[in-house]
């Protein structure tokens, strides 16, 4: 099991001074004199970077983790819009009925799994928590090539709404279903 990296950020003027060294020795004057031409090439090819790093951004539509951050995750694909769960186990993990998203794992990327601990919560299913901060992100059906993730685990949830409530048939009696979208007694496989 990987232990937090405990980031030590070195400040103050020890630090410095060796970014102060570190940079004398890679940036040496040429001595070379710069033409018009040199400048125009040199701003064709520092626009390849900026455009290379909005590329990269887009690249992960979404990102999200947990309360304390020893869990992060970036997400390069479409999610499947939301789909509230009220099994025993969900209720059991999150406190409270969950709302799962879901996409592919090839689209699916851990950032920092530092603080990841799963627990197999049946013959068929495994969930993943943050043994730091306790928070419940992920429901992973073994061998499948889904994983569904917390929806409040989204540092953003642009685009995306509740769609449908499953295992409706396991629903405790302390709350009531009172929107018109469509209920599953149990699972529904799409
Ligand atoms: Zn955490």
């Amino acid at each position: 099991m990987s232990k937090i990296k405990k980031h030590v950020s070195a400040l103050g003027p020890e630090y410095s001074e060796k970014m102060k060294s570190r940079y004398a020795e890679k940036v040496k004057p040429s001595g070379k004199i710069y033409s018009k031409t040199d400048r125009r090439e040199n701003r064709v090819t520092a626009d390849l970077p900026a455009e290379s790093l909005q590329e990269e951004k887009n690249k992960f539509a979404y990102q999200g983790g947990c309360l304390c951050g020893a869990v992060r995750f970036s997400i390069s694909g479409k999610l499947r819009h939301v789909i509230n769960c009220h099994c025993g186990q969900c209720l059991h993990t999150h406190g409270h009925y969950a709302a799962y998203t879901s996409v592919d794992k090839k689209e699916f990327q851990l950032v920092n799994d530092g603080g990841l601990k799963w627990f197999r919560s049946s013959n068929e299913a495994r969930r993943g928590f943050c043994q730091e901060c306790g928070a419940s992100l992920f429901f992973e059906r073994l061998g499948g090539c889904k994983i569904s993730i917390a929806a409040g685990m989204l540092d953003s949830s642009k685009g995306l709404k509740t769609v449908e409530h499953i295992f409706v048939a396991d629903k405790p009696d302390y709350y009531e279903i009172e929107d018109d979208l469509q209920k599953f007694s149990q699972y529904y496989n799409r």
